[in-house]
């Protein structure tokens, strides 16, 4: 398997070609561009087991990592990495959602944080070496990896997000007490947090250090995400639309990519809160990048999706907007199609699931609809119980968390103040 950067323009000479090893690691290709495969391995869509996760696992990804490891390590890393279900619900006659939140984060960023622990533990096993995974987050992907990649040999994870701007039950999980994992609650913005993020790999104290970052752009992140999308297609006999409650696009990448290795698809629909930039672009392409405006689902806040380049570089405009259909969905249809969908079918959706649920509302696409339910609505109850007049479930993996012991250390938004946490 080959990679080169989105922004390699030599062509088929491909002088910057990298295998994964070095994509996972690196993350970003050198040239700031995005690594993508240069062929998608085929898959035997109807030799697939349907309903043994680990073992489709196994089959879709052995392809993608034999050039460092065994069947027998596959194996092991995804039954270890997906250890937990992944129910497709039937809601109504003709749409099911796919709930991809029952892993110890609670969110869909399980599947891309558990994987890529494993894949950077394996390669610096060995190599001997160690990895600092510097993650700036304001929601799900920093409990996720540091979730993900606490206890692995060779893996530490230094994990930033802004004080006062994440949910209590978001900060209870960054907090938590984790093997080879420090937390730091930044006094300032979460863009601060990213400029700091940024500031590391340049600085000079921290040149000593193999520094990694974890955002959704690492391709350890997306091919885990293939996985789950094959998995609901099996249960269909005839292709279903995929609709993809979206920010950075990483989610709707993978799908894409899933589609181009063989999985029979009617189409995608990518659903957004007022962070638009990617359904407008798809009804015009002169539309540029916005600030990102705060929303109920936190989560999909994006207003330069970084996935967006990687996309571009796969496919030409024509060809994204006769595959993807985008809709952008306000924050008082957010909340109430949790109250709709609760009255018309008794599910419960989060907020970033109850924006692709609205996106089906309006859009209607033809067969059967699978909405990605990218993370559990206790995660939100400040949204969700309002919307639905009583209390959320609970899950055991947040009630836990109450009972655990919890460390952060506070800091200002200080490059010094993140070098000095990176080397302690
Ligand atoms: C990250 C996230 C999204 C957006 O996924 P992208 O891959 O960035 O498009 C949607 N919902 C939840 C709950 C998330 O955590």
């Amino acid at each position: 398997m080959s990679f080169v950067s989105t922004r390699d323009t030599s062509g088929a000479v491909g002088s910057g070609r990298v295998d994964l090893a070095t994509a996972l690691l690196a993350g970003l290709a050198p040239d700031g561009g995005l690594y993508l495969p240069e062929h998608v391995p085929p898959i035997d869509f109807a030799g697939l087991p349907p309903d043994d996760f680990p073992e489709l696992a196994t089959r879709i990804l052995t392809p993608w990592l034999e050039e460092f490891m065994t069947l027998r390590e596959v194996e092991a890393l995804a039954a270890d990495a997906f250890s937990f279900p992944v129910p497709l619900v039937r809601i109504s006659d003709s749409v099911s959602i796919l709930e991809l939140f029952h892993g110890p984060t609670l969110s869909f960023k399980d599947f891309g944080g558990r994987t890529l622990g494993r894949l950077l533990g394996h390669l610096l096993q060995e190599k001997g070496e160690e990895v600092t995974i510097v993650v700036a987050t304001s929601g799900d992907t920093g409990s996720a990896v540091a979730d993900g990649c606490s206890g692995i040999p060779g893996v530490r994870v230094v994990l930033l997000y802004p004080a006062g701007q994440v949910s209590p039950t978001q900060e209870q999980q960054l907090i938590v007490e984790r093997e080879g994992v420090t937390a730091l609650r930044v006094h300032g913005s979460f863009d601060d947090c990213q400029r700091l993020v940024k500031g590391a790999f340049a600085d000079s104290r921290l040149r000593h250090k193999r520094l990694s970052t974890a955002n959704s752009i690492n391709m350890g992140r997306l091919l885990p995400q293939m996985l789950y999308y094959v998995h609901a297609a099996k249960q269909y006999e005839a292709p279903v639309t995929f609709c993809v409650p979206s920010g950075n696009l990483g989610n709707l990448t993978a799908g894409m990519l899933a589609a181009e290795s063989g999985m029979p698809v009617a189409g995608f629909l990518a659903a957004h809160n007022r962070n638009d930039f990617f359904p407008a672009w798809l009804s015009n392409a002169e539309r540029a990048f916005n600030a990102s405006v705060q929303t109920p689902s936190n989560a999909m806040d994006v207003g330069a999706p970084s996935n967006f380049e990687r996309l571009t570089a796969m496919y030409a405009r024509e060809e994204l907007v006769s595959r993807v259909s985008g809709v952008s969905v306000t924050d008082k249809d957010t909340v109430s199609s949790i109250r709709c969908t609760l009255q018309e079918t008794g599910y419960v959706a989060d907020p970033h699931t109850a924006v692709g649920l609205e996106a089906v509302r309006r859009l209607q696409p033809e067969g059967q609809v699978v909405v990605l339910s990218t993370a559990h609505p206790a995660k939100f109850p400040e949204t969700v119980e309002p919307a639905i007049g009583r209390k959320v479930t609970v899950p055991p993996q947040l009630t836990q968390l109450q009972q655990m012991p919890s460390s952060v250390q506070d800091m200002e938004a200080d490059a010094g103040a993140l070098a000095d946490a990176i080397l302690g």
